[in-house]
């Protein structure tokens, strides 16, 4: 079970620098490292980058297929997995996961967001937290003027500023939209809720 960890935290909590840094001391104490990123429209290159310039190799899957992983001559000489924006994978590929981890020994780490911007949390996350798998906060502050809470939430603008509301949970980046990691306090806020 220790072989398997989920790195969690909304936008701008350096998930992905997280994971350059992780690969980057694994390479230096002579571990093979093999990095998955799921395929999106947004980002189609086979690296991940950050945007304080970091960034590193990937392979681009669309599905996490334990027998055709095990094909790949690079996966197959890794010792470890470091899987980047794992939300936008499915909870069959997490159970994928959990066989290298278990039966075959890899270590594992996942890094990705928890929630949506509905407060839902995204499936493959959700089946993270129900294979048991080490949870790890990666936490920033609430994006909100003034507030010092931490972030756990997500709000959505359009391009007037205007909070959308009840959007898909998973929207494309196209530069019309913009994200706020916000606390739990301000998402209600800005939404008008009452709990
Ligand atoms: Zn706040």
């Amino acid at each position: 079970m220790a072989n398997l960890h989920f790195f969690y935290g909304t936008m701008g909590a350096a998930k992905s620098t997280k994971l350059i840094q992780d690969r980057y001391n694994f390479i230096q104490n002579g571990t093979r490292v093999y990095v998955i990123k799921p395929k999106t429209d947004r980002h189609p290159e086979p690296k991940i980058t950050t945007r304080i310039g970091l960034e590193c190799p990937a392979a681009i899957h669309e599905k996490l297929n334990v027998d055709k992983l095990r094909e790949i001559p690079d996966f197959a000489i890794s010792a470890v997995v470091l899987v980047d924006e794992v939300q936008f994978f499915s909870a069959p590929d997490i159970d994928a996961l959990v066989t290298l981890a278990d039966t075959y020994k890899l270590r594992v780490f996942c890094y990705g967001l928890m929630v949506d911007v509905n407060e839902k949390l995204f499936p493959a996350s959700k089946h993270l937290i129900e294979v048991g798998a080490k949870l790890h906060e990666l936490p920033v502050s609430c994006q909100m003027p003034g507030c010092q809470n931490l972030a756990n939430h997500h709000l959505r603008y359009d391009s007037n500023g205007t909070v959308i509301r009840n959007g898909d949970a998973i929207c494309v980046d196209d530069g019309r939209v913009k994200y706020m990691s916000v606390c739990r306090t301000c998402y209600d806020k800005a939404l008008g809720h009452h709990r």
